[in-house]
C-alpha cells in the first residue's frame, strides 16, 4: 500500500470517494479521501497519468468531472485503486501528493442545480402524519403510490463544519389567536441522504428504473434543518417552504454508486403494487448504518439516532423514475434528498420531532441535560458508512454548529 490506511476507516480502499478540498498553499482542486489522508488529483494530473482534459480537476467543483461520464469517471476510480495497492506505482516515493485531511479545508463538493427532498420513510411520514394530523389520517391515500416529494432551494445547501444561525419566522402558538414572529423554538435535524445525478436529460425524456443507476453518480450525508413550529404554521396548502429553506448541510465526499454496490439489499415489500413505471428489478436498497449525536457547547456528544439507508420505503431508482416521468429534465449536480430515514425502533428515528414525540418525551444527554429540540450552540452530527466483513465504506460526517438567531 502507498499510504497507510487506518483500521475502519470509513476511506477504505474499496471507497475513493470524490470532494473539493484546499490547503494554505493551493486553491481549490479535487481530491480523493483515503485514510486521514487526501490524495491531490490535480497533483497527480501534473505526472500526466489521465487522458481526458485535466483542468477539470482544478476547478472549485466536481460537476465537470462528473459530466466526464461514469465510463471515466470509474476508470480514474479503480487506476486509483490500483496505484495505491501496488508500491512500484506512479504515486510511490512522492508524499507530497497527499494531504492529511486535517491540514485541509473541504468545500461544497458539487454546485447544486436543483434540489428536490423526497418523503420516502413510511414510518417518518406515519410518525409526521400521526403528530400534525392524526393517527387514522397519518398516511395520506396517495403516500404508497406516489413517491412523494416537494422542490426545495439549493442555495441554502451548504458543507460539513459550516455554522448555522438558529432561523426567524411567523408560527402560531396553540394558545394564541394570532401568529408571532421571532426564532423558532422547534429547531430539528432530518437524516437523510442524498444523491447527485452524474447525467443530464433534455425537457420532454424520462428516466427508467432500470437506468436510473447510470444517473446516479453518488451519495452524501444530508441534514435538512427543519423549523417545526414554522412547518406546523405555513405547511398548508402548499407544503413546506421557511421551516425547510434555511439550511440544509451535506458530508464533504461524495462516495460513488460503485463504491456500495457490494450492500445492495432488499426493500420493505411494497403492497399495494405500485404502477408499472415505478416497477423495478433486483435489490436498489443499500445497507447503510447511520446516526446522529448532539453535542452541547461543554459536554460530550450523545448518539440520540441509530437507522439504517435501507429502511427507505422508495428507492432512488424509483425517485428519479419518477421525478422524470413528465418530462422533468435534470442536470448533472441536481441533489435529491431521500426525506428522513427513520426506522421501525424509537431509537432509530431520525428527527428530534419523533424522538421526542412532538417535544413531549424529552430526550437525556450524557451532560445531564435534556432535549425536546436543538438548542443553541448544539453541534449536531451524522455519520453513516456501509460494512460487510472487511469492506468497510464509509461518508465520514456531517457536523453544523447551531448559533443563536441573529
Ligand atoms: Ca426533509
Amino acid at each position: 500500500m502507498i499510504i497507510e490506511i487506518p483500521e475502519n476507516s470509513d476511506f477504505s480502499i474499496h471507497n475513493i470517494p470524490f470532494g473539493i478540498f484546499s490547503t494554505q498553499n493551493r486553491k481549490t482542486r479535487v481530491g480523493v479521501a483515503v485514510g486521514d489522508h487526501i490524495l491531490d488529483l490535480a497533483a497527480v494530473a501534473e505526472l500526466d497519468v489521465f487522458d481526458f482534459n485535466t483542468a477539470i480537476l482544478e476547478k472549485d467543483t466536481l460537476n465537470a468531472f462528473i459530466s466526464l461520464g461514469k465510463e471515466i469517471t470509474t476508470r480514474v476510480r479503480k487506476k486509483i485503486q490500483y496505484w495505491l495497492q501496488h508500491d512500484d506505482s506512479v504515486l510511490a516515493g512522492k508524499p507530497q501528493l497527499f494531504v492529511r485531511q486535517s491540514e485541509a479545508q473541504m468545500h461544497m463538493p458539487v454546485a447544486i442545480g436543483d434540489y428536490t427532498d423526497f418523503y420516502s420513510s413510511l414510518e417518518h411520514a406515519t410518525n409526521v402524519g400521526k403528530m400534525f394530523r392524526d393517527a387514522e389520517n397519518a398516511l395520506l391515500p396517495n403516500w404508497k403510490h406516489i413517491p412523494v416529494g416537494y422542490h426545495g432551494r439549493a442555495s441554502s445547501i451548504i458543507v460539513t463544519g459550516q455554522p448555522i444561525h438558529r432561523p426567524k419566522g411567523q408560527t402560531k402558538p396553540n394558545d394564541a389567536e394570532a401568529p408571532v414572529f421571532g426564532p423558532t423554538k422547534r429547531l430539528d435535524f432530518e437524516l437523510e441522504m442524498g444523491f447527485i445525478c452524474g447525467k443530464d436529460t433534455n425537457l420532454g425524456e424520462s428516466v427508467p428504473t432500470k437506468e436510473a443507476e447510470d444517473y446516479i453518480f453518488g451519495l452524501v450525508l444530508f441534514n435538512d434543518w427543519s423549523a417545526r413550529d414554522i412547518q406546523k404554521w405555513e405547511y398548508v396548502p402548499l407544503g413546506p417552504f421557511l421551516a425547510k429553506n434555511f439550511a440544509s448541510s451535506i458530508s464533504p465526499w461524495v462516495v460513488t454508486l460503485e463504491a456500495l454496490d457490494p450492500f445492495k439489499t432488499e426493500g420493505p415489500t411494497q403492497e399495494p403494487e405500485v404502477l408499472p413505471y415505478l416497477q423495478f428489478e433486483g435489490p436498489k436498497n443499500y445497507d447503510i448504518h447511520l446516526e446522529v449525536g448532539i453535542t452541547p457547547e461543554t459536554g460530550e456528544e450523545t448518539i440520540v439516532s441509530h437507522s439504517n439507508f435501507k429502511y427507505m420505503y422508495w428507492n432512488m431508482s424509483q425517485q428519479l423514475a419518477h421525478h422524470t416521468i413528465n418530462g422533468c429534465n435534470i442536470n448533472v449536480g441536481d441533489m435529491m434528498a431521500s426525506g428522513t430515514i427513520s426506522g421501525k425502533d424509537e431509537n432509530s428515528f431520525g428527527s428530534m420531532l419523533e424522538l421526542s414525540w412532538g417535544g413531549t418525551k424529552p430526550i437525556k444527554l450524557k451532560d445531564g441535560t435534556e432535549r425536546k429540540f436543538i438548542e443553541d450552540n448544539d453541534t449536531v452530527t451524522m455519520r453513516g458508512y456501509a460494512q460487510q466483513g472487511d469492506i468497510r465504506v464509509g461518508f465520514g460526517e456531517v457536523t453544523t454548529k447551531v448559533l443563536p438567531a441573529k
